[in-house]
């Protein structure tokens, strides 16, 4: 059987594709390396902007999924003072990624998808007619290929998309959980509130991500401004645990994973084959956000897998209009996340001090994780921003007087 279109990768862009395509009517095979459910290092903060997407489609999470709603933000900079900007509305929620993956692979199979897990692709032959895809279950045919195969893609570099990396743009990041029982979380810490400590750390911060009964404990940053990440993990968590008055605990089962930093737009298509989310590159270089890109740029693949298959469309045309759109929608602010993050961390005392003082705080927070600004649109319209602020600034001082 030839399918319309494989899938390599069953993260939220290769789970979203599919899900899209088989609601389509296509003929979708979405495969992946491991057992599903596996987990996935990761804070699991799904922005706003994520559920949306979500949303856009027709996808609701069960409540057992989400672990934590949040509306707010700890920031602490290198004075080890710590403050917090919250938000008037949530700003994100937080799930387990060993679930949310899962519940996305059995939306797309419920949509009509054929999922194949423990299935990791090994070989790809491209033609102008199709793709056929070696994997340990044996190979099977389709008329485009769909990488959505994580931040070491090998999609991206059997067909030479993604060659070796250079350093600056190869982030790193380290994860944890750590149990907590109920009475330790009522105790000593908000439910409601993440924690990000910007301790000098190279394009990156220490986070403590609050779940049900744990705590997501990372460190991410620039992979080449680490010496041992893992003892510094450990260091961060032990002050962590000292400021919160926790009892102190024991850090077991650290994983790391690859983060690929966005300087540039790369080329993501050829030839019959798509990337998607980190496969693509696509993670926001200040925030170490990927979950929303993932999902859009699977959304935005499966629209023009769409247009080649039920519209005939000459597939190297819908290709090219598969890159221009993502360049297009968050294209130009994933290039500028990395401006920001650059000059953001030459300057971490600064933005900490500035974010203390400002009261509207939360909300710029609170307007990039949903998408009602971004980071080009503040570059590239300073005064229109610096405008808003001031307007925000003033009504929430005079808003306090009366
Ligand atoms: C520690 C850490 C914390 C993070 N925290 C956040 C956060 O809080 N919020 C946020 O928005 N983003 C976060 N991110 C980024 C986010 O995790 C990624 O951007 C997101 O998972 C990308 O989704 P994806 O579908 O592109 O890839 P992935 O989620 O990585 O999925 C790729 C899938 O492809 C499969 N695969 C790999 N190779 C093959 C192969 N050869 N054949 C078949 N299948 C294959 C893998 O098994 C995997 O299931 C974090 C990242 C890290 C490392």
């Amino acid at each position: 059987m030839v399918y319309d279109v494989i899938i390599a990768g069953s993260g939220p862009a290769g789970s979203m594709a599919a899900f899209v395509c088989a609601k389509a009517g296509l003929e979708v095979l979405l495969i992946d390396k491991v057992r599903f459910p596996r987990n996935k290092p990761c804070g699991g903060a799904l922005s706003v902007r994520s559920q949306q997407v979500l949303q856009s489609v027709g996808i609701s999470l069960p409540p057992e999924i989400i672990d934590q709603v949040i509306s707010g933000i700890e920031f602490m900079g290198p004075d080890l003072k710590p403050f917090v900007a919250r938000t008037t509305q949530p700003l994100a929620k937080i799930v387990r990624r060993s679930l949310f993956d899962d519940y996305l692979a059995r939306q797309a199979a419920a949509a009509g998808a054929q999922f194949i897990d423990n299935c990791p692709v090994v070989r790809l032959e491209t033609s102008t007619d199709g793709v056929v895809c070696h994997t340990n279950q044996g190979k099977f045919s389709g008329q485009l290929l769909i990488g959505a195969d994580g931040a070491a893609s090998r999609v991206a570099r059997i067909t030479g998309l993604r060659g070796p990396e250079k350093s600056d743009e190869i982030g790193i990041a380290l994860e944890v959980d750590v149990p907590l029982s109920d009475q330790v979380w009522n105790t000593f810490l908000n439910p409601s509130i993440l924690v990000v400590w910007m301790l000098n750390i190279p394009y990156g911060y220490f986070w403590a991500f609050p779940r049900k009964m744990s705590l997501s404990l990372g460190l991410g940053g620039m992979a080449t401004g680490f010496k041992n990440m893992r003892n510094l993990l450990k260091g961060i968590a032990q002050m962590f645990t000292t400021q919160k008055g926790l009892p102190s605990f024991a850090l077991h089962g650290i994983r790391g994973h690859m983060l690929p930093l966005f300087k540039h737009q790369r080329p993501i298509t050829s030839n019959r084959v798509l990337l998607t989310g980190d496969a693509a590159g696509f993670v926001d270089t200040f925030s170490g956000q990927g979950i929303y890109y993932a999902l859009e740029s699977g959304l935005l693949a499966a629209q023009a897998v769409i247009n080649v298959i039920k519209q005939n469309q000459d597939p190297s045309k819908s290709l090219d209009q598969y890159s221009q759109l993502v360049q297009l929608r968050f294209g130009e602010e994933l290039r500028c996340s990395y401006s920001v993050a650059r000059f953001i961390h030459s300057r971490v005392h600064g933005f900490i001090q500035t974010g203390r003082r400002l009261k509207s705080f939360g909300k710029v927070i609170f307007d990039l994780a949903s998408g009602n600004t971004d980071y080009y649109q503040i570059i590239h319209n300073p005064l229109r921003f610096s405008v808003s602020l001031f307007v925000h600034e003033l009504q929430h001082r005079i808003h306090r007087r009366t």
